[in-house]
């Protein structure tokens, strides 16, 4: 049985980890089956506890932008480790890596670590809160900001915009300030913002969302969102957790050329090690604790080898002035491979793309915004994920999320992927 460790595994987790999982989508819900468990990886490759070997398109869900194990960053913790591996106190590191991606990222003056995207989103919303004295946030429907409360909102029924919570937990007070609009729906944003004048903080948005399947911004949607904030003294918060160094040294700030208030990482700025950050220019960032009125904290913020595994990864990208063209370069590579393959089968699909990001989704029609993007066919995508996963290619157990590129894949790992994907739906 190809998986039969991996399903011991999983029988053994459940009993002592609520679904056998630390996170919910590693739990192959969406798709059905038990997750596979891995032993280890290399570069582009994972290894699962039954000595099955993957391409993996999911690279931790981004962080591996330059591969698993890559090596710089795996000497780094090793060096850093001997040398303490917490103080609680500031450490040179720390500011080098601000400096380093303060030089790489437009707009911003400071930076603030944490130890996940969802620390950065919730705190980036506290400071925005508190620097214009509101309540209110508008977000994205399809857009995810990590899993604290003002996030877990869906949208109120009827015309309604507010927000209602989508998980038990998460208090009506607390959804009543969270407004939600369609993405790529600027008349949308306009609206709410004019129904609520002087009441927004923020606008908080995936810049090129990636997490309803990689869904870019329409041509003028975030230079909108720009002015709107602007005219109405709201801040514009780019969750770039996901974009944030992996599709341009600057982000989409840079490739699109629109200037956000404020920014929040995650992934691929701790080097797979548990980072995130925020940052802005200096008269917001200043309104933070111990500077100013706002609390933020963390025991364990820029933890040292933390930061050292992140230093190397940004000094990494830095350096390398044909990574992106590569990733883009690769990311085409596939999208036409497959494109072709599906093609041939008649089989209705849309793919998106910007860089390194990359989803197909099984509907002929645009994908633009969540709406759209739940028209895929499910039952089409279980069978093709599954396929892919026997046929040793690893992609993520969700039709919501985009495939990651990494550097790391060659060629040849592109070619087999493609190949793969033309077994699979050979009997379609
Ligand atoms: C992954 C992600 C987050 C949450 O980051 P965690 O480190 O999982 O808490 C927030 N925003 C976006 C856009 C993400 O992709």
């Amino acid at each position: 049985m190809r998986y039969q460790r991996s399903s011991q595994l999983f029988q053994e987790a459940t009993k002592v980890i609520p679904g056998g999982v630390n996170s919910p989508v590693r739990a192959f819900k969406g798709v059905g089956g038990t997750p596979v468990f891995m032993a280890r990886a290399k570069g582009a490759y994972l290894f699962d506890e039954d000595g099955n070997q993957y391409i993996d398109y999911i690279n931790s869900w981004g962080p591996q932008l330059l591969g698993h194990a890559f090596q710089p960053v795996v000497t780094a913790i090793q060096e850093q480790a001997e040398r303490g591996t917490s103080f609680g106190t500031p450490t040179a590191l720390e500011t080098e890596i601000a400096q380093l991606a303060i030089s790489m990222v437009p707009h911003i003056d400071q930076i603030r670590f944490v130890n996940s995207g969802t620390e950065a989103c919730m705190s980036a919303i506290r400071l925005a809160r508190g620097y214009t004295k509101r309540d209110k946030i508008i977000k994205f429907a399809g857009c995810y900001h990590g899993h604290s409360d003002s996030f877990l909102i869906a949208a109120g029924s009827g015309l309604s915009t507010f927000g209602v919570p989508n998980s038990p937990g998460v208090t009506q007070g607390t959804a009543k300030d969270t407004l939600l609009a369609a993405y790529n729906n600027l008349d949308e944003v306009a609206a709410i913002m004019a129904a609520n004048a002087n009441e927004i903080a923020a606008i908080i948005i995936e810049p090129v969302a990636g997490n309803m399947g990689c869904v870019p911004p329409l041509p003028g949607f975030l230079e909108g969102l720009r002015s709107l904030c602007d005219q109405h003294g709201s801040l514009l918060i780019f969750d770039e957790v996901m974009t944030g160094f992996r599709l341009a040294k600057g982000g989409v700030q840079e490739l699109y050329g629109v200037q956000a208030d404020l920014v929040c990482f995650g992934k691929v700025i701790g080097g797979g090690l548990p980072v995130g950050a925020f940052a802005g220019p200096t008269n917001i960032m200043e309104y933070l604790s111990p500077v100013g009125p706002v609390y933020q904290a963390g025991t364990l913020s820029g933890n040292p080898i933390a930061m050292s595994a992140g230093l190397v990864m940004l000094q990494s990208i830095n350096n390398d002035q044909e990574l992106f063209s590569r990733l883009h370069e690769k990311t085409a590579y596939l999208e036409k491979g497959i494109s072709t393959v599906f093609k041939q089968k008649n089989i209705a699909f849309t793919c998106n793309r910007v860089g390194s990001m990359i989803s197909f989704h099984f509907d002929e029609k645009p994908v633009t915004d969540f709406h759209t993007a739940k028209n895929g066919d499910n039952e089409q995508f279980r069978q093709f994920f599954h396929g892919m996963l026997d046929h040793g290619i690893y992609i993520a157990p969700s039709a919501y999320e985009t495939w990651f590129i990494t550097d790391a894949l060659s060629y040849e790992d592109l070619d087999a992927t493609i190949a793969a994907a033309a077994q699979v739906v050979a009997s379609w």
